[in-house]
């Protein structure tokens, strides 16, 4: 056995945890720039608890509040010449996946000033200035990852920034859920649940990564339920933002691998909201796998017969209608088959047939 361990986010969950721990934005820094997206942070109390929080305890902050779903990286830019133009010395993200993930980048934009939107995916490793999570959806688990998914509009696709951006904070309080919209709580729901398989199906899992996994199925075995009976009460928010945060932590450690990869296009293209691009084609995913050692130990921990009722759940939560022809399949497969990072972490060898199968199965109900 051989593997490494690295999750350096320092975490606080549970109520109040942005003002119980005020004093941790001192230790940080003088100046923020909170990052949000256009309304939700100001509705669910979010906003208001670090800027309190913030002004108790004598740091100074500015605002930034145009962060769109699936970030650009000319959101980013924006934000990024604001934060270096009132220096700035961190940035504190606010919201889901997109505020969180555009915090991440504008703190790298705002430490090099070299960089900019052409030439950021150069490779070269970047640092970055230090960066808070508030977590508003339990989902992305973006607030324990290094990750920052954006949106390159020259290249015509949601990608990894590629630099590694862990928060030095994160802030997990499941009250600012309370009054998270049914289709986000479980589109973002299912976005947890699809880092979990993931995660514990890729290559790059570890023993560590996998007790994330164990634990995060077992919440999910109940959060299923709940999500079913519309049961959405303070024990559900609560469990399922620890299974998000989990869900992070096995993905920073493991990756994510052909849904997500295969995702990207249908949220670029068709518009489906992550977590749905992702869960949409999990199933098959997951059907398409000829080892099923460790998916039964999955199925076992989600105390579920056998796939067909994992299918059932499924199908009940979500319901996608995607207009596609063959042509925009073979072409999203054989840009997924040039994205080696995921095809690494699949365990299995895959070939360009299995791709649109999965893509076609999950979106056409059929083989094209
Ligand atoms: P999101 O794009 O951050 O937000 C979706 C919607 O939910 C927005 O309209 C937002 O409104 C609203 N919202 C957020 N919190 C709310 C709350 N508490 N109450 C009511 N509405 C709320 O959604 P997300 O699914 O959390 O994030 C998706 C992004 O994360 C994608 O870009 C995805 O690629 C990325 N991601 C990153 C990682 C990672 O490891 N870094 C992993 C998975 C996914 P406002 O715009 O007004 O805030
Ligand atoms: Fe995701």
């Amino acid at each position: 056995m051989e593997f490494r361990y690295f999750m350096p986010a320092e975490l606080y969950f549970g109520e109040d945890a942005v003002l119980k721990n005020k004093d941790i934005f001192k230790a940080i820094g003088s100046k923020a720039l909170i990052v949000t997206g256009r309304s939700s942070a100001k509705k669910n109390g979010s906003y208001d608890d670090v800027t309190q929080a913030l002004s108790e305890t004598g740091v100074e902050y500015l605002l930034f509040d145009e962060v769109e779903e699936n970030p650009s990286l000319e959101t980013i830019e924006k934000a990024a010449d604001i934060g270096k133009a009132n220096q700035v010395d961190f940035v504190i993200g606010v919201g889901g996946g997109s505020p969180m993930d555009a915090a991440k980048a504008i703190a790298v934009f705002i430490k090099n000033p070299e960089i900019n939107t052409d030439n950021i995916f150069s490779g070269k490793e970047l640092e970055s200035i230090p960066v808070v999570a508030v977590a508003t959806t339990s989902g992305t688990g973006s607030e324990v990852t290094q990750y920052s998914i954006v949106t390159s509009n020259i290249e015509k696709t949601k990608k990894n920034l590629g630099q590694i951006v862990f928060p030095k904070a994160a802030f997990l309080d499941y009250k600012y859920t309370y009054d998270l919209p049914y289709d986000i709580t479980v589109n973002t729901a299912l976005d947890a649940f699809t880092h979990l398989v993931e995660g514990f199906l890729s290559s790059k899992s570890t023993t560590i990564s996998e007790l994330y996994a164990e634990k995060g199925f077992e919440l999910f075995k109940d959060c299923f339920e709940r999500l079913l009976d519309k049961e959405l009460d303070r024990e559900f928010r609560s469990n399922i933002m620890l299974a998000s945060a989990l869900a992070g932590m096995l993905i920073s450690q493991s990756g994510t691998s052909l849904p997500h990869g295969m995702g990207y296009p249908l949220t670029y293209y068709k518009g489906l909201p992550h977590g749905l691009a992702n869960s949409v084609l999990t199933m098959e995913y997951l059907k398409s796998f000829k080892d099923k050692t460790k998916i039964e130990k999955m199925l076992d921990l989600l105390q579920l017969d056998n796939l067909a009722d994992l299918e059932g759940i499924f199908k009940k939560l979500i319901d996608v209608r995607v207009e596609i022809t063959e042509e925009e399949i073979m072409e999203y497969a054989k840009n997924f088959l040039s994205n080696k990072d995921k095809l690494k972490n699949h365990p299995e060898e895959v070939q360009l047939e299995d791709i649109v199968q999965i893509y076609s199965r999950s979106l056409c109900g059929e083989v094209l």
